[in-house]
């Protein structure tokens, strides 16, 4: 075994801390990776804090993982030492149910392993995320990182960039859409930027009246404040497609008489149930959908797309020690726009 130095939440109570773990040796299939950055998702605090319930302790969370490969198994034929390359919200699923075989592993019948708060296939070993200095992972998972992409500014389209692309892809989000993206956060800025690449019109909702000018910054055509009730009057039925992304509870209904007829609200974030009034879709023949980060050929997609149109976060990059004020920061929803942390800050310590 590799005694891997991570960070690690002890309970739903305790801040991080230095905590070491044990990475098994790369087999025949396995790539061993040197983590170089680690995003932090809010989806790392909801868990570390047991918001979702079942979360599994000691907890090393992190699924925005770029690194460098360091050692290859025998029968690896996709990776080579020096390889640049990423991991994201899951490291394994069963390679054979109907939704693996159709490269949507996040939806795998066995159940994926998570990147972290999970168990390997084995149904037993605990998984451990990026919070930590290196990762042992099935060389299916691992994604390619295109040369030139700046890798602090790429570790959160791990997941960030993956979980907004692929529905903006999948709903058809194209030149003539109006689009509104609901909380500018992690998911919400790659959400502008993937949706502005897409050729779309852009609108950010957002309950901070004070991030209008980095909305605008960031590529948006128009910018929302959602604290005065009366703009969900002014701008009803207006978007074709909208993204909401925001962590905490809100009315679904005020967002939803926002869309068109026959407009669709896809929801990514994750707060606790909110009542749904039927009106809300039947009125306008609206949609209501979810959507669970991507699969990996479509992370592959997203990444190459990303190169190609110099996409990249706006990131806060700090050393792992000061991970618990950056959480604290997320939760006042005042990150510009991911707090990314680099791994150089674990391994001198
Ligand atoms: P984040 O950086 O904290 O961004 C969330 C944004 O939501 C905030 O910046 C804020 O934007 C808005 N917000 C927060 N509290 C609010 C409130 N009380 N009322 C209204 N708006 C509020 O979080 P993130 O990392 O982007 O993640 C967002 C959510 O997506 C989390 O629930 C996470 O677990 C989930 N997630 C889902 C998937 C998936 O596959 N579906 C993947 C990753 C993450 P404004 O300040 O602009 O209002
Ligand atoms: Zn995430």
């Amino acid at each position: 075994m590799l005694t891997t130095a991570a960070y690690a939440a002890a309970s739903a109570k305790s801040p991080l801390a230095p905590h070491a773990i044990e990475r098994r040796e790369p087999g025949p299939r396995d790539v061993l990776i040197d983590i170089l950055y680690c995003g932090i998702c809010h989806s790392d605090i909801h868990q570390a804090r047991d918001e979702w319930g079942g979360s599994i302790f000691p907890m090393v969370p992190g699924h925005e993982i770029v690194g460098t490969v360091v050692k290859v198994g025998a029968e690896v034929g996709k990776w080579r030492e020096g390889d640049t390359v990423g991991v994201g919200c899951f490291v394994d699923s069963c390679h054979q149910c109907e939704p693996c075989r159709d490269g949507e592993e996040q939806f795998c019948e066995k159940g994926m392993s998570v990147t972290y708060n999970g168990r390997e296939q084995d149904g037993k070993t605990p998984t451990y995320g990026g919070y930590s200095t290196r990762i042992t992972v099935n060389e299916d998972y691992v994604l390619r990182i295109p040369a030139g992409m700046p890798l602090d500014r790429t570790a959160p389209l791990l997941c960030a960039g993956i979980t907004t692309y692929s529905p903006l892809r999948r709903f058809g989000v194209k030149a003539d859409s109006q689009v509104a993206i609901v909380g500018l956060g992690g998911l919400g800025h790659m959400g502008v930027k993937i949706a502005k690449a897409f050729g779309a019109t852009v609108t950010v909702l957002s309950h901070s009246p004070g991030k209008r000018a980095d909305a605008l910054g960031l590529g948006a055509d128009d910018f929302i404040a959602t604290k005065d009730p009366q703009v969900f009057k002014e701008h009803a039925k207006r978007f074709h497609f909208i993204l909401d992304t925001v962590s905490a509870q809100h009315d679904y209904n005020a967002y939803l008489n926002l869309l068109r007829r026959d407009g669709t609200m896809v929801l990514v974030g994750i707060p606790d149930p909110i009542p749904l009034s039927a009106a809300s879709l039947v009125m306008q023949r609206r949609q209501l959908a979810g959507s669970l980060i991507g699969g990996i050929r479509e992370t592959q997609e997203m990444l190459d797309f990303c190169a190609e149109h110099g996409v990249a976060s706006d990131v806060e990059v700090i050393p792992i020690q000061q991970v618990n004020e950056a959480y604290e920061r997320v939760i006042r929803s005042d990150v510009r726009y991911r707090f990314v942390i680099d791994m150089a800050s674990l391994k001198a310590s």
